[in-house]
């Protein structure tokens, strides 16, 4: 029997534990950096299978590697990555049940037939918390847990079925501006941070359309005073700025900073501008995704290229996929057109049926293509020879 007939047999076998997995992890929603629960899950079904589980990792309470203790060590590592982190309010709204239960059916089905059939190299899947809030990802791929690895793999459930897309550069940033209350009567006592703020927010409009065309900044004020006859010693604004690379987003947040110095100027005030870690933009592998894609063909699913010229979002995959060969499909567990973005619509399909069905699909396709990486050392010189070409001179 092929391995790969081997994964999908020992993914059957697996079926019950994944899916009630993924029933419990959607059923008991944890926001980012809270997923004790569905941390605590998967290291115990881990660990029921062999996996040697280390956790907290990397400095984050929720996050783990799991690595199985290969009879041949020598030869190409395989990262799984898996996320579970809901959003406050609408629970499993982006579906991150599907990609844990998902990685850890690839993981152990990879890890068994390995060991099977004497294929040589590693397994390690990874606990990603935070996805939604602040990237548990990037200080893994900054503290260089990715480095030595062969590729990185994962899904996301979507409402269609698409390989190799892209995502924007992103950050969160703050600025304050601190200035001195005064009776509205009197304004000249007070310092007005109110009015650096708003200066802020012109300068900022000014400079916008110098910046790249997949630039976008979207800021709201916070915190503007606290009664209308009081100058307002203190204001805060938020922005999301989003940009094609992360090279452009540092740019621009130094434009911020020349913005708000020069908006506290203009009063007086003091002020901080604070950045938040940044979403890397996404390298999708397309050596590892067109293997993907036959593997996922070869279990009746038809995979698709996405619009290039669609809007995309900003996820931490792209700080892994700057570091390593990586992809982060998709697989439809909704009809296309399903509102995807954080929506009870899409939180109830990430329960349903065509759910269940993703988990398996997701586990099998993605440990076929471990197994690609580690048997075909010419995919592994294409997948590297693409990274070289395309990733690596964005590495900043
Ligand atoms: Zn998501
Ligand atoms: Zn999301």
């Amino acid at each position: 029997m092929s391995i790969k007939k081997q994964i999908a047999d020992v993914v059957e076998e697996l079926k019950e534990e994944l899916l009630a997995l993924s029933r419990a992890i959607h059923g008991n929603p944890e926001t980012g950096m809270q997923e004790h629960k569905a941390a605590r899950w998967q290291k115990e079904l881990l660990e029921k299978y062999g996996f040697t589980v280390e956790i907290p990792f990397c400095g984050m309470p929720t996050a783990f590697r799991a690595a199985y203790p290969s009879k041949n060590p020598n030869g190409p590592k395989i990262a799984f990555l898996s996320e579970y982190d809901a959003l406050e309010g609408v629970g499993h709204g982006c579906g991150h049940n599907i990609i844990a239960s998902g990685a850890m059916g690839a993981s152990i089905a990879l890890a068994k037939t390995m060991e099977a059939n004497g294929v040589p190299g590693e397994v390690v899947v990874f606990g990603t918390p935070a996805e939604e809030t602040g990237g548990g990802k990037i200080p893994m791929a900054d503290a260089g847990v990715f480095d030595g690895f062969a590729c990185a793999l994962m899904v996301h459930p979507s409402d269609r079925n698409l390989i190799a897309r892209h995502g924007l550069a992103a950050q969160s940033v703050d600025v304050e501006f601190f200035g001195k209350a005064a009776h509205s009567s009197s304004p000249g006592d007070g310092v007005n941070a109110l009015a650096s703020l708003i200066a802020l927010f012109n300068g900022v409009d000014s400079l916008s359309h110098t910046w790249t065309n997949e630039s976008k900044i979207n800021g709201i004020i916070t915190h503007g005073g606290a009664a209308s006859n009081i100058v307002p010693d203190y204001a805060k604004a938020s922005f999301t700025v989003r940009a094609g690379k992360k090279k452009t987003l540092l740019g621009i947040f130094r434009d911020l900073e020349r913005v708000a110095q020069s908006a506290a100027l203009l009063t007086g005030a003091g002020y901080k501008v604070a950045g938040a870690d940044v979403y890397a933009e996404r390298y999708p592998s397309m050596t590892l995704g067109e293997a993907f894609k036959a593997n996922m063909e070869s279990l009746g699913e038809i995979m698709n290229y996405p619009d290039y010229s669609a809007q995309v979002g900003s996820s931490d995959i792209g700080n892994v996929s700057l570091v390593v060969p990586a992809i982060h499909e998709y697989l439809a567990i909704a009809e296309p057109g399903t509102v995807i973005a954080h929506h009870e619509s899409f939180r109830n399909a990430a329960s349903g049926p065509r759910a269940d069905d993703v988990v398996l699909l997701a586990a099998k396709g993605l440990a076929m293509t471990g197994l690609d990486v580690l048997t075909d050392d010419d995919l592994r010189a294409r997948m590297w020879k693409e990274f070289d070409e395309k990733v690596r001179p964005n590495q900043c």
